[in-house]
C-alpha cells in the first residue's frame, strides 16, 4: 500500500533536494538548493528545504561549509580531502581537488598543526570572461 499524499510529497521532495546536492558538485545554499529543486517540484517552499537539509545534515548525508561569516552552504559528505573557491562577483562556492604539498610545514618549529582552512577567492569562469554586448 501507497504511503499517505503528505508521505509520498515529502518523499519526492526529499529526492528532488538530494539530487540537486548530488549533481551540484560544489557547496549550496538553501536559496540555491531551492531554485535548482523547483525544476522538478515547482510549488516547493523555502521552510521545506530548509528541514529536509538540517535532516540530511544530522543524517550525515550532507556537511556543513561555513565560508567568511556567510549562512552556511552544503555539500556531500564523505568526499576527499579539498578545500573551495568563492566567486566574489556571483558568490558561488566551488570545490577544488586536492590541498597544497607540505602545507603543516608552514607552521613555525614547535607547533603541532591539527587542522587547516584554505580558501581562494576571486572571479569564476563565467563572471571573469568578458561581457557580451
Ligand atoms: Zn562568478
Ligand atoms: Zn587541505
Amino acid at each position: 500500500m501507497k504511503g499517505a499524499p503528505v508521505q509520498r510529497r515529502r518523499t519526492r521532495q526529499r529526492a528532488a533536494i538530494r539530487a540537486v546536492l548530488e549533481s551540484a558538485r560544489r557547496p549550496l545554499s538553501i536559496g540555491e538548493v531551492l531554485e535548482s529543486a523547483r525544476r522538478s517540484v515547482p510549488r516547493l517552499g523555502i521552510a521545506t528545504v530548509y528541514r529536509t537539509v538540517g535532516a540530511l545534515v544530522e543524517e550525515g548525508f550532507l556537511s556543513q561549509v561555513e565560508i567568511g561569516g556567510e549562512a552556511p552552504r552544503y555539500e556531500i559528505s564523505g568526499r576527499a580531502h579539498h578545500h573551495h573557491f568563492r566567486c566574489r562577483r556571483c558568490h558561488r562556492v566551488f570545490e577544488m581537488d586536492g590541498c597544497l604539498p607540505d602545507v603543516r610545514r608552514l607552521a613555525p618549529a614547535g607547533f603541532v598543526v591539527e587542522d587547516h582552512e584554505i580558501l581562494l577567492s576571486g572571479l569564476c569562469p563565467d563572471c571573469a570572461a568578458p561581457r557580451r554586448g
